[in-house]
């Protein structure tokens, strides 16, 4: 609390990203990946021109808007670029999500959701997940709130819609802006941009941090149509003309170049998610189906908590969310192999032994 701070700052409750330890540990905590980037992103960071810093970068940041209109069929004017998707979320709250009427979300998705929502002031409504643990789209009410937004695969169950069941929603939802984050694309679900022509208020978001393995880097992206990009562009000039960096931008468009390294890194955390899944349950634990790169499991032989400071104590970070209706869940980021055996080993192990 100081004197000097703005009325509400005090009453804010920011969000809390997982831990990032300083001494070496196995890291499943933040959803970090395993794999290093594409090796074009080397190959930019050591041979980048340093004279090029004099110099701002370009404020549309348009090669990397091409670059991901290319990768993902669509135009370089549908397309937003941010500094991190936290960075284009917070603007889409902004630009889109301010309003009167309530701002609908499931109730367990991306926690940053709400810290939005407290800044701008913004009032939330919650609804329940369904008993399989997926976002209830069913029970999203078609108007009387001032727009939708959740995780597809959702967070931290993992679970992803197809996209025939988000176009049945779209298809009631005219009105507001249905903003889908597939930060998780890449690990088997399936995206909503084939939709964004047939529906000018979906936006869907994207970043390089998980499936690129460019977390360090912050860069994020948001698809859908001009109108929505243009509302988001309107948002980031009032706040930050130059969002991305040059490195950024060259590293991000390297990574999109190298399609190959991309889906074998995906494609090599699906297996060992698969393996990991299959371990856990072994050990009795519920795994929830996943299409990301955690699993979210409940231990059956001790609680949640117990399993986590276990794991700690023998180097390991996971995610645990002491929140009612998550406390008897953990969230598993997927690393390589030998990082899951030794989740597994340390958790084979009865407790107290
Ligand atoms: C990790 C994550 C983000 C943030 O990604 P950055 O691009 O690193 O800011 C956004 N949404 C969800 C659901 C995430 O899990």
């Amino acid at each position: 609390m100081s004197k000097f701070w703005s009325p509400g700052v005090e009453a804010l409750t920011p969000y809390v990203p997982g831990e990032q330890p300083r001494q070496r540990m196995i890291k499943l905590n933040t959803n970090e990946n395993p794999y290093p980037p594409a090796k074009g992103v080397e190959r930019i960071l050591r041979h980048f021109d340093i004279d090029t810093l004099r110099r701002y970068p370009d404020p549309t940041s348009i090669a990397l808007r091409e670059a991901l209109a290319h990768e993902h069929g669509v135009k370089p004017e549908q397309v937003f670029v941010g500094n991190g998707s936290d960075e284009v979320l917070a603007f889409a709250f902004r630009a889109f999500f301010c309003r009167s009427e309530p701002l609908l979300i499931p109730e367990h998705t991306y926690s940053f959701y709400p810290v939005y929502c407290q800044l701008y002031g913004l009032e939330l409504k919650k609804l329940p997940l369904n008993e399989r643990w997926e976002v209830a789209l069913d029970q999203l009410p078609a108007d009387g709130h001032g727009g939708i937004a959740f995780a597809n695969p959702n967070a931290p169950t993992g679970h992803a819609h197809e996209r025939s069941a988000l176009q049945g929603l779209l298809e009631r939802q005219r009105e507001r802006v249905v903003l889908i984050d597939e930060a998780y694309a890449g690990f088997g679900a399936e995206s909503a941009v084939p939709l964004i022509d047939e529906f000018p208020n979906l936006l869907v978001t994207g970043t390089f941090s998980k499936s690129r393995s460019l977390a360090g880097l912050r860069i994020g992206f948001a698809i859908g149509s001009s109108e929505l990009i243009e509302g988001l562009e309107r948002i980031k000039d009032s706040f930050n003309s130059y969002p991305l960096d040059p490195i950024a931008s060259a590293a991000a468009i390297a990574s999109l170049e190298d399609g190959e390294h991309y889906q074998r890194c995906c494609k090599a955390i699906m297996k060992t998610r698969q393996h990991t899944h299959e371990a856990l349950e072994t050990l009795g634990y519920t795994v929830l189906p996943s299409k990301s790169n955690f699993l979210f499991a409940s231990p059956s032989q001790e609680s949640a908590a117990a399993a986590f400071a276990r794991l700690r104590e023998n180097g390991i970070l996971v995610r645990y969310f002491d929140r009612p209706g998550l406390s008897d869940w953990l969230r598993i980021s997927i690393g390589n192999d030998e990082e899951m055996k030794a989740l597994v080993d340390v958790l084979r192990h009865e407790p107290g032994q």
